[in-house]
């Protein structure tokens, strides 16, 4: 009796200890580690294509078009294969935590070329693993196709509070970095990408990054922006970040609304509103010309917040307006 009542004492010493470590686990950082975050919920309602590669999701977002979304990692960062009959464009390669090449040999048999949103880190991740790729003729694209991006600079993506590596088992942390990359061919904005059945038009998009640009079909109303406009913080503080040429080009952006009948971004989620073009652009001008109040940031920047999108802009960039 006395050794049963020792042995319910000490599971219920156990238990109490389990609930008391789990309530301060909780606390702990690692309970904002990325496997705790659920799915949007905007993407549950999409139609949803099975791959092989656990770490993408990928939606058909209609009109050929399919949307690789890395939802496991905080950039939620959207890649898009634009399909045509006798080539497929992919728009941007993602993070590069996970090869995309087989994925993309999964959706498709057609030859691939690859074009960038623009050359920030997050959407070249994949670019080392395909031969042919059109690019922007700016010393940032070549500057970042010929060195890639160090582990220095990329570390950060890989912490667990960054992304889950439940389905990535074997990602090589410790070495993560973006590969450089070799230019087949430079375009300029105004050039269109003939796909066999469908044209894409360049629009040049600086602003975000000098090598940004959006993409536009007339046929069926998508425009692709790039970070020039999604849904959440729109990063305006990078080094190459010019906030009179990102006023220029959302306005050229908004111009093109009545045309447009959905804007496919590179972050979050892989549909948006094209009204929320003109939302940005009148909200910009707010913010540039000091009429909206923003809220101090993390590392020198400002946020202005806008409900559906905000900016975080580097404080030094202000400072001629304001
Ligand atoms: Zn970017």
């Amino acid at each position: 009796m006395n050794s049963h009542y020792k042995r319910i004492s000490s599971l219920l010493i156990i238990f109490i200890y389990f609930i008391f470590s789990c309530s301060n686990y909780k606390k702990t950082p690692m309970s904002s580690s990325w496997c705790d975050k659920e799915l949007r919920p905007e993407l549950k309602k999409l139609k949803e294509i099975k791959t092989n590669r656990e770490w993408f999701k990928v939606y058909d977002v209609g009109n050929h078009v399919y949307a690789i979304v890395e939802p496991y990692c905080y950039q939620e960062v959207i890649s898009y294969l634009i399909v045509g009959n006798e080539k497929a464009l992919l728009f941007d390669t993602g993070m590069g935590l996970d090869s995309i090449s087989p994925l993309i040999k999964e959706l498709t048999t057609l030859p691939i070329t690859v074009l960038n949103s623009h050359t920030h880190f997050d959407h070249i991740g994949g670019n080392h693993e395909f031969d042919n790729i059109l690019a922007m003729n700016t010393d940032y694209t070549r500057h970042s196709a010929a060195n890639g991006w160090n582990h220095e600079v990329v570390k950060q993506e890989v912490t667990p509070e960054a992304f889950c590596s439940k389905y990535l088992p074997n990602v090589d942390t410790a070495n993560y970095s973006i590969k450089p990359f070799k230019i087949s061919k430079f375009i300029n904005a105004g050039d269109t990408i003939n796909l066999g059945g469908r044209k894409i038009n360049v629009i040049g998009a600086p602003g975000h990054s000098p090598d940004a640009i959006a993409l536009l079909e007339e046929q069926s109303g998508y425009l692709w922006t790039g970070d020039t406009f999604y849904e959440g913080p729109i990063f305006l503080f990078a080094d190459g970040t010019d906030l009179a040429a990102y006023q220029k080009t959302i306005e050229k952006l908004a111009l093109l609304v009545p045309n447009i009948k959905t804007v496919l971004p590179s972050h979050n989620k892989p549909f948006a509103n094209p009204h929320l073009l003109v939302e940005t652009k009148n909200t910009f001008e707010e913010v540039i010309s000091g009429k909206k109040k923003g809220k101090e940031g993390e590392d020198k920047t400002m946020s202005y917040d806008f409900g559906k999108f905000s900016f975080l802009i580097q404080k030094d960039f202000l400072t001629f307006k304001q």
